[in-house]
């Protein structure tokens, strides 16, 4: 078994190929994994082991369909998480979030029919679907995304759907909640204010703080994504909620809690342009058909995450200096 892995020196695709490679997902420990990552400022490389006998890291755009052509025949399956991922970051400039997340799944996607892939799972994000006041989104609901991040990863979706109804190549797409855990770039809600106030620094909580969101912990999503790779149908969207809805105030007191810290740290700026009120994901689906139960608790998975930050200042401080990472 031949896995190749796009974006794995990122969050959560690292955890995946670090899971994999330590034998976490059964019937997958002796599976060789290809890893192809630019590193651009949310790539890190020390995300992933420096050397493993069934690792082969490839610094490499998944825009670049030469790179790709060579690069992934002999690959049983692919799982695609490059993308770029900051909601922000899209609402400054959405250019390079149509580059990679747009035309580089459709790259990705022609490499994998040329490649004659047998399985493709393409890494979605419940933002397509928009904001919802009440009840909670089943694969069927339309997409209405409202950040240029979230139009970017819906237009992929789209693609991925057309290479399955057009050319029979065998994709699922997963919608999956709001992750944490370790290894998280300091720029996304959770590690930004634990690695704040780490470092005596204030909160800043976007307006009243009552935008919901489901909570999942990133090794959870990871192993739904194995089931939907190894028995999801090809064609078909999975949801993967969490289940646990948290307002922003609520993640903000559970944080400064955890780090022995108060209200007084918190400052309230301006409101995320666009900011979408409330998340909420019917994952019915996955829990019948592939039998997914998430096992992390929010508060057991939260209170682990605080203690990896603590305990990893080497890993976070070079963000939040000028340079980054590299
Ligand atoms: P991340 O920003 O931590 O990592 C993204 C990785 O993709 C980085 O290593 C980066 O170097 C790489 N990358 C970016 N552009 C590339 C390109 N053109 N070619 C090759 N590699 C490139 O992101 P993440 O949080 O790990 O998210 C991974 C996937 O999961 C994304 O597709 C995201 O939309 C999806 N997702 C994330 C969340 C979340 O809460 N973080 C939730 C649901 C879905």
């Amino acid at each position: 078994m031949k896995v190749l892995v796009t974006g794995a020196a990122g969050f959560i695709g690292s955890h995946y190929v670090r899971t994999l490679l330590d034998g976490g997902y059964a019937g997958y420990e002796q599976a060789r994994v290809t890893v192809v990552d630019n590193l651009t400022y949310a790539g890190n490389r020390a995300n992933l082991p420096a050397a493993h006998p069934r690792l082969t890291f490839v610094r490499g755009d998944v825009c670049d369909a030469d790179l790709l052509a060579q690069v992934l025949p002999g690959h049983d399956a692919v799982l695609h998480f490059a993308a770029e991922s900051h909601v922000d970051r899209s609402v400054l400039s959405a250019a390079e979030f149509v580059r990679t997340n747009v035309v580089g799944t459709q790259t990705l996607l022609d490499a994998c029919l040329r490649a004659g892939v047998e399985r493709v799972v393409h890494v979605s994000t419940d933002e397509v679907y928009g904001s919802i006041t009440e009840g909670a989104w089943t694969e069927e609901w339309p997409l209405a995304p409202n950040s240029p991040y979230a139009g970017s990863k819906a237009a992929s979706d789209l693609m991925a759907r057309t290479y399955w109804r057009t050319h029979g190549l065998a994709v699922s797409i997963t919608r999956c909640s709001n992750n944490y855990g370790p290894h998280q770039h300091p720029e996304k809600l959770i590690p930004r204010f634990v690695t704040l106030l780490l470092q005596g620094r204030r909160l800043p909580l976007y307006g009243d703080g009552a935008n919901v969101r489901e909570w999942l912990h990133v090794d959870d999503h990871c192993r739904a994504l194995q089931l939907v790779l190894t028995a999801g149908r090809p064609g078909e969207t999975y949801n993967i909620g969490g289940g646990d809805a948290r307002t922003n105030r609520e993640i903000t007191e559970r944080v400064l809690a955890l780090l022995g810290a108060d209200w007084s740290s918190v400052e309230q700026v301006a409101d995320r342009k666009g900011h979408d009120l409330r998340y909420a994901l019917d994952d019915t689906k996955i829990r019948e058909e592939l039998g997914f139960v998430p096992r992390i608790s929010f508060e057991e998975g939260l209170a682990r995450t605080v203690t990896w930050y603590q305990d990893h200042p080497d890993w976070w401080k070079p963000y939040t200096e000028p340079e980054g990472h590299r």
